[in-house]
């Protein structure tokens, strides 16, 4: 059974079943929804076209759950926030809201911690606590829009958020259930639109072929850091369950079955995985790769320059190793682009989640700016 952790882990149904036994009518039930989806409000208190009974029990029946609000910094200008977010339970979790004109793509966790232990990675240097419900994915996505207005640092920004993407902390494979729940909830109650949505795995192949026959065909970004097995093994642990053949087999059929093209993200590490050599590999790797009908490549390389991580022992590479490698890359006509680094002042890049606070035995960390983040 799902587990009650946040509002928005009440199904349709759920909602009916309360109206219901707070003899209320059934129309209620989508009231309800409207507040928590539409309007992305978490308080029943402030749902002020319902009864003030019906909120009071409400409010009852949600104490203890939902997301606290604990920490909020800013990064590059305005145009970065990380928040982190208290769960009903101790632990903690993070989403970054990242802003651009006219775009703004939050990031969310699906995990509080990550069991892969890839070696390059804080989250998973941090190990793994509890996977997130459905609701508390949701909630994520509510409380960064709900406070969005508020936080553009220009009008060019917008209003609303206008993509997510599953890449924070966790392996959202490893957690489908609260994964799947959480994009079909941001699609049909939310309304984002499938390709609004973008789910990042390590490359877990179950994984995968699930994607592929799930009627909702979000965009899949697969983590794969190196063109072979044995350099693969030694940075992403899970390699050595799905190596790189049993990978590309399980995105052939996702794309045979979607038609639509796959990310590829590959953390650059100084004298690790960015040679051009290792770049033409990737390139040979991902060429074969095709949308069935047009032909185009269905692979895209995202390379991200990789962010320091303390006490993991990999680096940033040079500017002009970047370079090299995409030119490597793009030799064998893959697309390629190379991810802007957003973040890194405030450890809020790609990577560098973890969650200190909320640790047992440890002090929450301090608030930094706390600008409206009520509600
Ligand atoms: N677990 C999923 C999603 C979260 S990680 C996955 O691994 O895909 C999001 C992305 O950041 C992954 O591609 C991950 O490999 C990459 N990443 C992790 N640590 C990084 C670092 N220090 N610098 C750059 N990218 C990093
Ligand atoms: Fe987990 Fe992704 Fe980090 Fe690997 S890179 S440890 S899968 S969060």
């Amino acid at each position: 059974m799902t587990p009650l952790r946040s509002p928005y882990d009440l199904s349709p149904s759920d909602l009916a079943a309360l109206a219901a036994e707070a003899g209320q009518p059934a129309w209620r039930a989508g009231q309800l929804a409207h507040w928590l989806d539409r309007r992305r409000v978490t308080d029943p208190l402030a749902m002020t076209d319902l009864p003030r009974g019906f909120r009071e029990r409400l409010a009852d029946r949600l104490a203890g759950t939902g997301l606290e609000p604990r920490r909020h910094q800013v990064g590059d200008g305005g145009w970065t926030h990380k928040l982190l977010f208290g769960l009903p339970g101790g632990d903690s979790v993070e989403s970054v809201l990242m802003l651009y004109p006219g775009r703004a793509t939050v990031c969310v966790s699906t995990q509080a911690g990550c069991a892969m232990g890839c070696t390059f990675c804080a989250t998973g240097q941090f190990g793994f606590t509890r996977n997130l419900s459905a609701g508390e994915v949701v909630e994520q996505v509510a409380r960064v829009w709900a406070e969005l207005p508020g936080l553009r640092p220009h009008p060019s920004a917008p209003g609303h958020l206008t993509n997510v993407v599953f890449m924070g902390m966790g392996e959202p494979f490893a957690n489908p259930a609260a994964t799947w729940g959480a994009a079909r909830r941001l699609h049909e109650g939310f309304g984002l639109s499938a390709r609004a949505i973008t789910i990042s795995t390590v490359g877990l192949v179950p994984g995968i072929r699930r994607a592929a026959v799930e009627p909702l065909a979000v965009n899949l970004a697969v983590s794969i850091h190196a063109p072979d097995d044995e350099l693969r093994d030694r940075l992403v642990p899970v390699n050595r369950s799905w190596p790189i053949a049993d990978l590309l087999d399980a995105v052939r059929g996702y794309v045979e079955a979607t038609r639509r093209r796959v990310s590829f993200e590959y953390a650059l590490m100084r004298g690790v995985n960015d040679g051009v050599e290792q770049g033409r590999e990737l390139g040979r790797l991902l060429a074969p790769l095709r949308v069935p009908g047009s032909g185009g490549h269905a692979a895209h390389v995202n390379v991200i320059p990789y962010n320091a991580t303390p006490g993991t022992g990999f680096s940033a590479p040079s500017r002009s190793a970047v370079r090299r490698f995409r030119d490597a890359v793009a030799g064998s006509g893959v697309p390629v682009s190379v991810r802007a680094n957003r973040g890194a002042g405030i450890d809020a890049a790609c990577g560098q989640l973890r969650t200190m606070a909320g640790r047992p035995g440890r002090a929450p960390a301090p608030p930094l700016v706390t600008p409206g983040t009520s509600g």
